[in-house]
């Protein structure tokens, strides 16, 4: 089971920003992107590829007045950790456990569907060999 719960942590999240397009004084800041729940996923072809840890939405095209968190929901409206609006140093402990354990759902929900696809394809494919038209 693949996941990035060390991402969970933004001071993991602001760790892979150190090639980041803008600076600490601009809104886009990689400090508030991280915080808003954004890892850099970019390369010197997409200089400001960044990906949302809880439900991968990745998005680009940042300009240095983007709100990341704004940006975030507006692209993303089911992302529950972009609901909840939080940054991590104005987290409760309840807080951040609740956030841990969504993700921790998520990830499951992610497996059991993923091999349920994996299931339907397996029946798909034994119902055409044994009942041919
Ligand atoms: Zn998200």
């Amino acid at each position: 089971m693949k996941s990035n719960f060390q991402f969970l942590f933004e001071k993991n999240r602001l760790e892979t920003f150190n090639t980041w397009v803008y600076s600490d004084k601009q809104q886009c800041s990689a400090r508030k992107m991280a915080e808003a729940g954004f890892i850099f996923v970019g390369s010197r072809i997409e200089p400001d590829l960044a990906k949302c840890f809880f439900c991968n939405k990745e998005l680009d095209g940042w300009e240095k007045d983007d709100d990341p968190w704004k940006e975030h929901l507006s692209h993303s409206s089911h992302c529950q950790f972009a609901i909840r609006n939080t940054p991590e140093d104005e987290m409760t402990v309840y807080q951040f456990l609740d956030i841990a354990n969504a993700y921790g759902e998520k990830i499951i929900e992610d497996y059991h569907n993923n091999k349920l696809t994996l299931l339907e394809k397996a029946f798909k494919t034994a119902e055409e060999y044994f009942l041919p038209n």
